[in-house]
C-alpha cells in the first residue's frame, strides 16, 4: 500500500511560539505468533516504538503516547523541523525482533509478524535552555547537551507528502467504500472489489459463499493456495492425515486441492488464529455469487501479503504431533501462489456472529475492539 510507510505526528501541547522539533521513532504495531516448546503457539499483540536515530538525550521509546494521543499524518505542510531517521526502514524489523522475543522460552521454532507495517512516528520536543518534551511540557535534560547540535543538524522539513489515491472506482467512477486502512475497497455501484497497489487500484476477483446461506452479515477472508515443500499437503485427504482428522478423508471432495484460510480483518491474535484454524480445517468450497453480499459487510483491513505471513503458523497448529513437526518448521518452505477474496455469510444476533454450516461463532464485541488494532 502506498507509500512505503506512514509517517505520523504526535500533537504537542507547547505554547504556539515554540519552535517544535520532531524526533523520529519507528513504531511496530501488530500480532506476533511464535511456535515454542510443548507444541504451543504463543500469540500476542504488540504496539511498541524505538528511536529511529540513536540519541542519549531523547527517550528511548515514545512510550504509551501513540496509543493515547490523536495522531495526524506528517505532510510537507506540517509545521516544525523533523529529524531524519538514521536506520533504514527495511532494517527496522530486526531491531524490534530482539526486544519482542526476549520474554519467550527457547527454542523458538518459528515466528510470524502479522498486521500493520512499520510506521514512523514523530514526537514533539523544543529547546529552551535545555531540551523539553512538548507533550508533557517538561524538561528532559538538565542543560543544553553539547552534542545535541549534531542531532539537530539532521532536521529538515518533510519532503514527501503522504499520498492517497482518490478512492474512485476505476470501472465506473463511483466513490469506493473503504477506510484509510482498507486492504480492499468496494464499488457498490458496479459490484466490484479493488486492491490498492503502488500503481493505483487493481481489480480483485471475489466470491460470496451464498451456498452457506444468504445471511445478514458477511466477513471477508483470504483463501490462499500455496506450494509446500518437505511435507505432503496438497489435498484435503493430506490434511486429514497430517491433522489426524479422519472425517475429512471421507469427504467426497477429499482429492481436491487444499487451501489455507485467513481472515481479511484484524482481531485479537488468539481469535485470529482460531478463525484461521477453524475455517482451514473446514475447507469450505468457494462456491456462490460473484456479486457483493447484501446486508452488512465487515470491511477488509488485512492485506493478502500480511495474511500470507500466517501460513506456517496455521500449518504448525494443524500438524500432529507437534513434537515431531515443530523442530522441522524451519526447513518447511511455503510459497503462496494464488489468493481468492471470499465473503463468508454469518447470522447475527445480539452478541455473536454465527456461521451455522461451519459451526463457528464469534463475539461481535471482539470485532469492535479490533478497531484500534
Ligand atoms: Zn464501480
Amino acid at each position: 500500500m502506498p507509500p512505503a510507510y506512514f509517517r505520523y505526528i504526535l500533537p504537542h501541547n507547547a505554547a504556539s511560539d515554540r519552535d517544535i522539533l520532531y524526533f523520529p521513532y519507528w513504531r511496530f504495531k501488530g500480532m506476533i505468533f511464535s511456535c515454542v516448546t510443548g507444541g504451543r503457539v504463543d500469540d500476542r499483540f504488540v504496539d511498541t516504538s524505538q528511536q529511529a536515530v540513536a540519541s542519549r538525550h531523547f527517550p528511548f521509546s515514545a512510550g504509551l503516547r501513540p496509543q493515547v494521543g490523536k495522531l495526524t499524518f506528517a505532510t510537507k505542510k506540517s509545521d516544525g523541523r523533523f529529524i531524519h531517521p538514521d536506520v533504514a526502514h527495511g532494517d527496522v524489523i530486526d531491531l524490534f525482533k530482539n526486544s519482542l522475543t526476549r520474554f519467550l522460552p527457547r527454542p523458538i521454532y518459528h515466528q510470524s509478524y502479522v498486521g500493520d507495517a512499520i510506521s514512523l512516528l514523530y514526537a514533539p520536543f523544543y529547546v529552551s535552555g535545555r531540551l523539553y518534551d512538548a507533550v508533557l511540557n517538561k524538561p528532559i535534560t538538565n542543560d543544553m547537551p553539547e552534542d545535541l547540535v549534531a542531532t539537530l543538524d539532521k532536521s529538515e522539513k518533510i519532503q514527501n507528502e503522504t499520498r492517497f489515491f482518490s478512492a474512485i472506482c476505476p470501472a465506473c467512477g463511483w466513490n469506493l467504500d473503504g477506510e484509510k486502512d482498507a486492504s480492499v475497497l468496494l464499488c457498490k455501484n458496479c459490484q466490484t472489489a479493488w486492491q490498492p497497489t503502488n500503481k493505483g487500484f487493481t481489480k480483485l476477483p471475489f466470491v460470496c459463499l451464498t451456498e452457506m446461506g444468504r445471511l445478514k452479515t458477511s466477513l471477508p477472508f483470504w483463501r490462499i493456495t500455496a506450494d509446500i515443500d518437505d511435507i505432503s499437503l496438497r489435498t484435503i485427504a493430506d490434511l486429514s492425515r497430517l491433522a489426524n482428522l479422519p472425517d475429512l478423508a471421507r469427504r467426497k471432495d477429499a482429492q481436491i486441492r487444499f487451501h489455507f484460510w485467513v481472515p481479511a480483518f484484524k482481531v485479537r491474535p488468539k481469535l485470529f488464529l482460531t478463525l484461521c484454524r477453524r475455517v482451514t480445517i473446514a475447507q469450505p468450497r468457494a462456491e456462490g455469487d460473484h456479486k457483493l453480499p447484501e446486508g452488512t459487510i465487515i470491511p477488509a483491513n488485512l492485506q493478502v501479503e500480511e495474511a500470507s505471513q500466517t501460513l506456517k503458523i496455521i500449518l504448525a497448529g494443524l500438524a500432529k504431533p507437534s513434537k515431531v513437526y515443530f523442530p522441522k518448521l524451519n526447513q518447511i518452505r511455503i510459497t503462496p501462489r494464488k489468493a481468492l477474496f471470499v465473503y463468508i455469510p454469518f447470522n447475527e444476533d445480539h452478541h455473536d456472529f454465527v456461521q451455522p454450516k461451519l459451526n463457528l461463532g464469534l463475539r461481535k464485541r471482539l470485532l469492535t475492539l479490533a478497531g484500534n488494532l
